[in-house]
C-alpha cells in the first residue's frame, strides 16, 4: 500500500503525462464531436506522442481508453459514435495512463459550449469538493477525514454524493488498497502514511444519490435522471502533506 520514493517518482511521471492529456482536451473544441472521436484522439496522443499505454483499454474487458460520462451519466460512460456532444452538455472524461509500469488516474468534467448556470454550479462545487478532500490529506489524517470533507461541502450546496463508487490505491495496478470513500466520519478509518498513493474522485448529483447501471453493464446513471459531475486526481501522501501527481497545467500556481 505504501510506495518507495522511487515508485512515487515514477507515479509522478505518469501523472505528469496524464495531465498533458487533459491539456490536449482543454484545447479541443467539443461541440459536435462524438465521444468515440475523442477516445481515438486521446489514444493516438497517449500511444504516439507520450509513448505510454492507455491502461483502461483491455482492463476488465473494457475496449476504450477513456470513460465519457455525459449529463446524467455518473461514471463509466462508453465512447460511442452516436454520442455527439451538444451545446449545453457537461461531460466527464476519466482517463488512466501507464508509463514504466506505473498507472495514473484522473478525470475532469468539461462544459460543452454554453452551459446553464445551475449545471456550471454543480461542476464547480464538485471540483471544490475534490479539493476539500485533497486538503484533508496529510500523514496521520484518517481516510474518514477525506470523505467527511467532501460530503460536507456537497451537502452545504444541496448536492448528494454517490456512494457506490470510490477512490482507490493505485500503483502497478489500477485498483489497489485502500478504498477511499467520498463520505465518512472524521477521525475514523485508516491512518494515512507518507508514501501512500491513491485517487480521490467524488461524484456529485443534483438530485438524489441513487444510481443504476444500464443494460450494457457499464454505463452508470442517476436513478432520478438528474445531472452528475465528477473530478479525480491521483495523490501521494508526503512527509508534510500531499502531492497531487495529476495536477494539470491550468491548476498550477
Ligand atoms: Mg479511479
Amino acid at each position: 500500500m505504501t510506495k518507495r520514493p522511487d515508485e512515487v517518482a515514477l507515479l509522478a511521471e505518469s501523472g505528469r503525462l496524464l495531465a498533458s492529456v487533459f491539456a490536449l482536451l482543454d484545447r479541443t473544441p467539443l461541440v459536435g464531436r462524438s465521444t468515440l472521436e475523442i477516445d481515438a484522439m486521446v489514444e493516438r496522443f497517449i500511444v504516439d506522442d507520450l509513448q505510454a499505454r492507455p491502461a483502461s483499454k483491455g482492463q476488465y474487458g473494457y475496449r476504450y481508453v477513456l470513460n465519457a460520462s455525459v449529463n446524467d451519466v455518473v461514471c463509466h460512460g462508453m465512447p460511442s459514435s452516436t454520442a455527439v456532444l451538444r451545446d449545453g452538455d457537461i461531460v466527464n472524461f476519466d482517463i488512466t495512463l501507464e508509463k514504466n509500469g506505473y498507472i495514473a488516474d484522473s478525470s475532469k468534467t468539461y462544459l460543452v459550449g454554453e452551459v446553464d448556470p445551475a449545471a456550471r454550479r454543480l461542476v464547480q462545487t464538485t471540483y471544490d469538493a475534490l479539493w476539500r478532500g485533497i486538503r484533508a490529506v496529510r500523514p496521520g489524517a484518517r481516510l474518514g477525514d477525506i470523505g467527511f470533507a467532501i460530503e460536507r461541502h456537497a451537502r452545504r450546496h444541496g448536492y448528494s454524493v454517490v456512494r457506490e463508487y470510490c477512490g482507490h490505491g493505485i500503483g502497478r495496478e489500477m485498483h489497489e488498497e485502500p478504498n477511499v470513500l467520498h463520505f465518512g466520519r472524521p477521525g475514523t478509518g485508516l491512518a494515512l502514511r507518507e508514501g501512500m498513493v491513491f485517487t480521490i474522485e467524488p461524484m456529485l448529483n443534483r438530485g438524489r444519490r441513487n444510481v443504476r447501471t444500464e443494460a450494457d453493464g457499464w454505463t452508470v446513471v442517476t436513478e432520478d435522471g438528474s445531472l452528475s459531475a465528477q473530478f479525480e486526481h491521483t495523490v501521494a501522501v508526503t512527509a508534510s502533506g500531499v502531492s497531487v501527481l495529476t495536477l494539470r497545467p491550468d491548476e498550477r500556481g
